[in-house]
């Protein structure tokens, strides 16, 4: 009996693995369909300068506008994209959306400071980000300086001199490069001032028990503080209340991202706020 019952939970066991597989692969076949008839749309969140609270740029993040389901995060479906070659065919899409507003709002005067992209580390580890992006800013008028690169701590774990070669690269193109999700990785800051980044965000995680959380109060205020003596940019992200924004601000980190400030919207929505702050700049009385 107890064969017996070894041997259909070995037969249970292996028809999950083939549903979870059967899974898998309809959803890579949905997303390289939903990829094919353009139904992946870069959605824009605002990062603000702590101190004014004006928008200095806006981080892109995707979502997958899917007929029969509607809008799916990026968290249902960048680690699968991830574990496929989809990822570069999402990441270039990304890639020309992205620039293809910046271009549109920089021809229109429109002041979004700085638009950043996410990169995974299997399209910094394919070695030819660096020239897919001046290729597809030859045709535009996108100054890089207008543009981010945002990466995790992960590139560095996997082949860290291929990865430094070619976030050299965009770096030397003129764009800026962030390291996204800060402090959930290994990486210190001394060894990250010997890369090509100038640019720290903060993750969400140690932002979301400030400023209670004594632990997370003090890796904080050393990011900002070491991240400042080093020479890098710093934004905190996730910040939802108005408590979190004090301890940060009195801790002198220059940027925030989060819902007391902005969600996420689609570009269009990111477009009339653009369209304001232009207004409100023309209006400002001198001086
Ligand atoms: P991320 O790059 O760290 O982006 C920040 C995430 O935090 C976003 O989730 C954003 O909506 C969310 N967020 C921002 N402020 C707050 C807040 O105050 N509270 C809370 N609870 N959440 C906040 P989203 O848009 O779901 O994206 C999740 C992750 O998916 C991103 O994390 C990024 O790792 C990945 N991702 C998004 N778009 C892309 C993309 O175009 N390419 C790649 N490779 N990854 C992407
Ligand atoms: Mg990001
Ligand atoms: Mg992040
Ligand atoms: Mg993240």
């Amino acid at each position: 009996a107890a064969k017996e019952g070894g041997r259909s939970t070995y037969r249970f066991y292996r028809w999950e693995m083939t549903r979870a597989v059967r899974d898998r692969l309809l959803l890579e076949q949905r997303m390289r369909q939903g990829l094919d008839m353009g139904h992946f749309e870069v959605w824009f969140q605002p990062r603000v300068d702590m101190r004014t609270r004006r928008i200095i740029g806006a981080e892109g993040l995707v979502r997958w506008r899917d007929p029969e389901r509607g809008l799916i995060s990026p968290v249902e479906f960048i680690p699968l994209a991830e574990r496929s070659s989809l990822i570069h065919k999402l990441g270039d899409t990304v890639i020309r959306q992205t620039v293809a507003h910046a271009d549109r709002w920089h021809a229109a005067g429109l002041p979004f400071g700085k638009l950043s992209i996410n990169v995974a580390t299997p399209q910094i580890e394919r070695g030819d980000l660096a020239s897919e992006l001046q290729g597809i800013l030859a045709d535009t008028r996108v100054p890089p300086s207008a543009l981010e690169i945002e990466v995790t701590e992960s590139v560095f774990m996997a082949d860290a001199e291929r990865a430094r070669t070619t976030l050299n690269g965009i770096r030397a193109l003129g764009l800026s490069i962030a390291i996204d999700d800060f402090g959930t990785g290994y990486s210190s800051l001394a060894y990250l001032k010997t890369l090509p980044v100038n640019h720290l965000k903060i993750d969400r995680a140690f932002v979301r028990d400030l400023p209670d959380e004594a632990n997370d109060a003090a890796i904080v205020r050393a990011i900002i503080s070491m991240s400042r003596s080093l020479g890098f940019l710093v934004t905190a992200e996730g910040i939802e209340t108005p408590a979190q924004f004090a301890f940060l601000e009195n801790e002198g980190c220059q940027f925030g991202q989060g819902y007391l400030f902005y969600k996420p919207m689609p570009a269009a929505e990111f477009e009339v706020l653009l369209m304001e702050a232009a207004r409100e700049a023309a209006t400002a009385p001198a001086g």
